[in-house]
């Protein structure tokens, strides 16, 4: 100890040697500071040899190890500490092992006593440490440091700084985190996007950001109280973390605004998978203050360096991609496509056609206008469900049809949510339920017409009200209108939901819940509401006949629970006898479906009903295929070096038809450009005349809105090089032109 304590005196003189040694009462006082200032907290010290072992240690500064300085000295200095490691990568410290290595001067470095150096249970403690290498003087009487010295290890100081490190550990969380969810706060989700695209635009590595925004959540804060808001939000957040896990930085921007980064993920298939499961989770109900509550969450994505390699390109991208899910049916995701930047103009377009198509058949007292010359462009159409085991029609679904003399044929799901979301809905349900029922009332033979409530209708108080007006100014019976409601009826107040379930049962018409098993199905619902019927929604059916059997089980499983309740079943959407068997082998008794019958105008059904025709024999495909839908786009065919231009014509996820090449041989391998570098290698399966089909390597996968869109696409600088390069071959295969067939 008196040597250690000499060797450090000198050393606090700068390594200077004495000239004259210290009186031996100064001596003594230098030794009582000392140990007073160890003993205190004010600081330790602590003095390692050349081989970077602990020499020397303040025994106060033992007990935060809760070990005594025996078991102490000896160890490698460096081993007892770590730099930082919360945060790897944030801090500029070197770790204390480079640092003391190259013999330098060390002030105030932040060390974390090592953990498993501790006494168990020892309370985490950071220290500064502050030291200096002490050499060799080789040149005697000089007052310069001699780096060539040979080196005999460190004399320091420590100071205990936890609490002091904690606080800014706190403050740098507070001012990059929300408060209120704990996930990364504006500021800090900005950061880290602008980090990551500077990171990956050297690599072309992609970067995603999904953008979220709730649906109805608004009413819940509105409703329920800012309180109840919170918590929402503070249980979205967990969801969130649940779902993305390490695979993404989630942030809350502010209101219910949140914003997801997902680092090297650009398969549109794998990302419109979690963008599913993110949708299914957030809207399962929550349980806040004893209220159940039910949002929805729609969500747009952009993908740099595709969509845009800078912040702001890709921060707009998948704005307009959000903007596009929500308008476009609620509960979707979407990716960015160059398409989507007319949107807001076009809805803004929509809502002013709806809104005139409206005043052709509903005026303001719910007429139509009588001196108003112009066609009406929106009409009810009603499509037959019908019982399997005879083919016999027992009722109609009525379904709401628009015809715009420009655009042509715009369907209900674009031209619902828009009403719904401008309000529009109360008078154009009311005018559909009008319509509905007049044209009940005019079939020779008593069927049940069902006719489809939106949500917001159904929460209005006038609702029962409209109803039984319809009902008592046609005076059809009550027992032959049927409501189909869907699950989102209960996401208003249940106080008015209550209310107008007993209203409507009193009235005594029929209730139904439309789309079962797509929402949250809660089983409480059924037991809740009064209703007479389950339609299985389309989305079973669909992919009912595919080897995932599933779906075919669940049928099963919501007939046999809407048995056991005294409930009546409607299957949807059967289109081929595959299916039809399926669902009858499950117990489906009552089918709507193309298979049958597509919805059909009044007239036609009551001329089918005036001849008697009240039974409808299947008629369809044998098998179910999964659907091509019918395109008409250019787009360019790869072969080789060669481009060519062609028509795609229709287009599956796994296959498409295209027209304008005259010669291409069964087998062949092609690129499809399908624009936007979505580049799609296929072999041709079929070829005749002017038109072959293809089949994808990898199939297309969802946009989120119906459309198809390939997994990957090719970067923006992989398709700026190749467009430097031309072709010089001669083109083997000979391109046509092909019309539009009317
Ligand atoms: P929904 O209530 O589930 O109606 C069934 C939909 O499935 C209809 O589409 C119908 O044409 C279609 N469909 C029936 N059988 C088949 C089939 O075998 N294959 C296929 N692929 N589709 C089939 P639609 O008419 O386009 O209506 C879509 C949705 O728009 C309806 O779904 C409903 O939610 C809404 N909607 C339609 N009319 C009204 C209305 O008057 N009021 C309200 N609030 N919503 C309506
Ligand atoms: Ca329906
Ligand atoms: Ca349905």
């Amino acid at each position: 100890m008196k040597k250690l304590l000499r060797n450090w005196t000198t050393d606090r003189r700068g390594n200077r040697p004495q000239p004259d040694a210290p009186a031996p009462d100064e001596a003594a006082h230098r030794l009582a500071v000392f140990e007073d200032i160890e003993r205190g907290h004010a600081g330790w010290f602590w003095a390692t040899d050349a081989a970077g072992r602990l020499s020397y240690i303040s025994p106060a500064a033992c007990e935060r190890f809760g070990l005594s300085a025996d078991a102490l000295i000896g160890q490698p200095f460096t081993s007892l500490f770590e730099t930082d490691p919360e945060n790897p990568g944030e801090r500029s410290d070197r770790p204390l092992q480079f640092l003391l290595g190259a013999h330098v001067r060390i002030a105030d470095v932040t060390v974390r006593l090592m953990p498993d150096r501790c006494v168990p249970g020892t309370r985490p403690a950071w220290w500064a440490l502050s030291g200096q290498p002490k050499f060799d003087v080789t040149t005697p009487g000089s007052a310069r440091l001699e780096v060539g010295g040979a080196f005999h290890g460190y004399r320091g100081s420590a100071r205990d700084i936890t609490l002091e490190y904690e606080r800014r550990i706190e403050d740098s969380r507070l001012a990059e985190f929300d408060s209120l969810t704990g996930l990364a706060n504006r500021y800090r989700i900005t950061r880290r996007f602008d980090s990551m695209l500077a990171a990956f635009k050297g690599t072309l590595r992609p970067a995603t950001l999904m953008m979220l925004d709730l649906d109805r959540f608004k009413h819940v804060n509105d409703t329920l109280g800012h309180q109840a808001g919170d918590e929402l939000l503070r249980q979205v957040a967990q969801r969130l973390t649940r779902v993305v896990g390490i695979s993404g930085e989630i942030g809350r921007l502010g209101g219910d605004e949140f914003q997801i980064l997902l680092a090297d993920q650009e398969d549109r298939g794998k990302l419109g998978e979690l963008a599913d499961k993110i949708i299914a989770v957030i809207s399962q109900p929550y349980s806040i203050d004893d209220n159940h509550v039910v949002i929805g969450v729609s969500i747009g994505m952009a993908i740099a360096p595709f969509d845009g390699t800078d912040r702001e390109d890709i921060v707009r991208a998948a704005d307009l991609a959000l903007y596009a899910a929500k308008h476009g049916g609620r509960g979707q995701f979407r990716f960015y496509s160059s398409d989507l930047k007319d949107e807001k103009e076009e809805r803004r377009l929509l809502e002013e056609a709806l809104k005139d198509a409206l005043a052709l058949v509903a005026g303001p007292d719910g007429k139509p206008d009588p001196e108003s010359w112009e066609d009406p462009q929106l009409s009810m159409a009603y499509q037959p469900v019908v019982r399997t085991d005879d083919h016999t029609v027992v009722g109609f679904e009525a379904l709401m049809r628009w015809e715009h003399p420009q655009r042509g044929t715009i369907p209900p799901t674009v031209f619902i949510p828009v009403a719904e979301d401008t309000g529009m809905i109360l008078e154009l349900g009311a005018w559909a339920l009008r319509q509905a029922v007049r044209d009940a009332a005019q079939w020779p033979h008593p069927l049940r017409i069902a006719v489809n409530v939106s949500a917001v209708q159904f929460a209005h108080p006038d609702f029962p009200g409209i109803v039984a007006d319809a009902l008592d100014s046609t005076g059809l019976d009550p027992d032959r209108l049927e409501l189909e409601l869907t699950e989102s009826v209960f996401m208003g107040d249940s106080e008015v939901t209550d209310g107008a379930f007993k209203a409507l049962k009193a009235i005594g018409v029929r209730l139904a819940l439309d789309d079962f098993g797509t929402g949250y199905s809660s089983l409480s619902y059924l037991r809740a509401a009064p209703f007479d019927k389950l339609k299985v929604d389309r989305s079973f059916v669909e992919s009912c006949t595919l080897s995932d059997q599933n779906s075919a089980k669940i049928i099963a499983a919501i007939i046999g629970l809407a048995d056991a309740l005294g409930m009546e079943t409607t299957v949807e959407g059967v289109e081929a006898f595959d299916q039809r068997d399926v669902v009858c082998a499950k117990g489906a008794r009552f089918i709507q479906g193309f298979l049958y019958s597509p919805p059909l105008e009044q007239e036609v059904l009551l001329h089918r009903m005036a001849a008697g025709e009240l039974r409808i024999p299947p008629d369809g495909p044998q098998r179910h295929r999964p659907e091509r839908r019918s395109v008409y786009r250019r787009i360019g065919v790869i072969h080789e070096d060669h481009r060519y231009e062609a028509l795609l014509r229709n287009l599956s996820a796994t296959g498409a038809r295209i027209e304008g090449l005259v010669g291409v041989p069964v087998g062949t391998s092609l690129v499809l450009d399908l624009g936007a570098g979505q580049l799609a290698v296929v072999t041709v399966s079929r070829s005749e005349d002017a038109t072959i089909g293809v089949e994808f390597e990898i199939p297309l996968v969802s946009d989120g809105a119906g459309g198809l869109v390939t997994r990957y696409r090719a970067s923006p600088y992989a398709l700026a090089s190749a467009a430097r390069m031309a072709s010089t071959s001669t083109p083997q295969f000979l391109e046509v032109e092909v019309r539009r067939r009317a």
